[in-house]
């Protein structure tokens, strides 16, 4: 399995328009964060985690020519803004593409991207195969994932397990249920926004304290705001096993 971090960065992505903060500021490349997303592999597989409104860019930076599917976590438009993009994959595919998400995520695809969901469809919108999940375990192909509900303040969101990798993003609580599920994970991407407390997502100790609660052997930070600090002085602050993740970052198991 490989996963590649397609997007880092929280829902106004880094540099955040009009600030003049040394983060945003920064020439490091690793201080660039496209809104969150990430890219599966597995044998033949390809799964990309959400769709932002950097999908496009996300899409082609990664040379991407096909998807098998995508999973989304929530309904927020830093989630699934870039979805009127799959139109690319429609035509390489000359079909559909299939989406995995919880009825409240295909809800407000519904709404946001009505025309294609409208009886009479203009031709060239975008065509989702919406597949809703709950909290029970599927699988595309020979890949087995299982949904696991994480609280983003009141919203629940969707984190994904597959074998023995975990994505959780937008999450500031796990239930003891969903940690009972998240046992055994050895390699995890979950977010931390900053180090300040924050209304809806986990601060860098609260994500921390998550890795080390499950002894989780390799994980990486994403969704990070500018507010965390330049990437190089944090990633000096941190145990060996915790990594803040940077666009493109890629790692196999
Ligand atoms: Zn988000
Ligand atoms: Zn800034
Ligand atoms: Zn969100």
């Amino acid at each position: 399995m490989r996963v590649t971090i397609l997007g880092s960065g929280t829902s106004q992505g880094v540099p955040v328009i009009a600030c003049e903060c040394p983060v945003c500021q920064s020439t490091d490349e690793n201080d660039k964060r496209l809104r969150s997303s990430a890219m599966i592999d597995i044998g033949d597989k390809k799964l990309i985690i959400d769709a932002g409104p950097d999908f496009r860019t996300q899409m082609l930076r990664a040379g991407v020519k096909d998807v098998t599917a995508l999973l989304l976590t929530h309904e927020h438009k830093d989630h699934i803004g870039g979805l009127d993009d799959i139109r690319a994959f429609n035509w390489v595919k000359n079909g559909e593409v299939d989406i995995y998400c919880n009825q409240r995520t295909k809800d407000v695809i519904s709404k946001d991207y009505d025309y294609a969901f409208a009886a009479f469809r203009y031709p060239g919108v975008p065509e989702m195969n919406i597949h809703v999940i709950d909290e029970e375990p599927f699988w595309i192909g020979e890949i087995k994932i299982e949904p696991i509900t994480v609280m983003h303040y009141k919203l629940p969101v969707t984190a994904f397990r597959i074998d023995n990798f975990a994505y959780i993003t937008d999450a500031n609580f796990i239930s003891e249920a969903s940690m009972k599920k998240l046992e055994g994970v050895e390699y995890m991407v979950i977010n931390a926004l900053r180090k300040e407390v924050h209304l809806s997502h986990f601060t860098l100790d609260q994500a921390i304290d998550v890795v080390k609660t499950l002894h989780v052997k390799q994980a990486y930070i994403t969704h990070i705001g500018h507010q965390m600090g330049l990437h190089e002085e944090v990633s000096r602050e941190l145990p060996e096993n915790i990594q803040l993740a940077h666009d493109m970052l890629s790692f196999e198991f």
